[in-house]
């Protein structure tokens, strides 16, 4: 079948099918499991998740993978292959329709962080996510705080649970092949950390990272409008030492700084 790849949609595909079923297990899914892929690709990995899985959906953008898909899923009664712009999907529409979910995925690099973002603002029914990424990003989501890979993303995910890498995977194993090494990550949602508002949450990391140049008094300073001693107030409340960055700050310093903002009313 004649089929020519999109690098713009970010199409590396697997063939291992050892590798394929070792993602299929390092997610958890069994045959109690709803999974919801983004990325059929040649359907290498749904076909996986199918022999394992309750249900599978699994989102491509590309149509002209259609007929390969057919062929690749043909005998597979537990697959729904929706071809769609997963970006562009109402979350809570698709949500109704899935009941309780995880997301196994090897995402197209060039939406990775806004898809791992969307589970993390919108999601209400999903435990978790098994993504394959490039290894950078993969180092980013399971960093610590005062490592140079920790950033707004470790900080995000950590409210909704914590990350692992549970295998790296070379570049040769993709069809075609990438410059980079990837490697795969499960966050299980569960055990996040404990906030008043998830919004004040976010407001806060963001604030943190957004240079990351400044302390972090400064960027509570232009993010919240308020004066260098309030913002130094807010900081050693939370305690804060003086002069931090984003970057030395623990989910739960996070935490602390988002409930103080909340209480003061810099933030709904
Ligand atoms: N799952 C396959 C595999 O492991 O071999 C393919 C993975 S490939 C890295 C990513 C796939 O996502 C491509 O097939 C690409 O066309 C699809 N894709 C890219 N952007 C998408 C989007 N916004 N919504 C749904 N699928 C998308």
């Amino acid at each position: 079948m004649e089929f020519r790849f999109k690098k713009k949609y970010g199409q590396n595909f697997l063939t291992d099918e050892n590798l394929l079923d070792a993602i299929a297990r390092d997610a958890g899914v069994d045959e109690t499991a709803t999974v919801l892929e983004i990325g059929a690709g040649a359907g290498a990995l749904t076909r996986a998740l199918a022999r394992r899985a309750r249900r599978v959906v699994a989102y491509e953008i590309d149509a002209e993978l259609k007929p390969i898909l057919a062929q690749t899923l043909a005998g597979l009664e537990n697959v729904e292959v929706v071809f769609r712009d997963f970006m562009r999907e109402d979350m809570a529409r698709l949500e109704k329709e899935l009941g309780e979910y995880r997301v196994v995925a090897n995402l197209p690099y060039y939406i990775t962080t806004p898809v791992l973002m969307r589970f993390c603002e919108e999601a209400k029914g999903c435990r978790g996510l098994t993504v394959m990424v490039q290894e950078e990003v993969a180092r980013r989501l399971c960093a610590r705080e005062n490592t140079p890979d920790y950033g707004a993303i470790t900080a995000a995910l950590s409210l909704k649970g914590t990350a692992r890498m549970t295998r790296t995977v070379p570049r040769t194993m993709f069809i075609p092949r990438p410059n980079v090494d990837s490697a795969v990550v499960r966050v299980d949602f569960e055990g996040g950390v404990a906030v008043k508002s998830e919004k004040a949450y976010r407001f806060a990391v963001r604030l943190a990272f957004s240079s990351r140049r400044k302390t972090l008094e400064n960027n509570l300073m232009n993010a919240a409008s308020i004066e260098r001693g309030a913002a130094r107030e807010i900081l050693s409340a939370a305690g804060v030492p003086e002069g931090a960055r984003g970057e030395t700050l623990s989910p739960a310093a996070f935490a602390k700084i988002a409930d103080i903002l909340l209480e003061r009313g810099l933030v709904q």
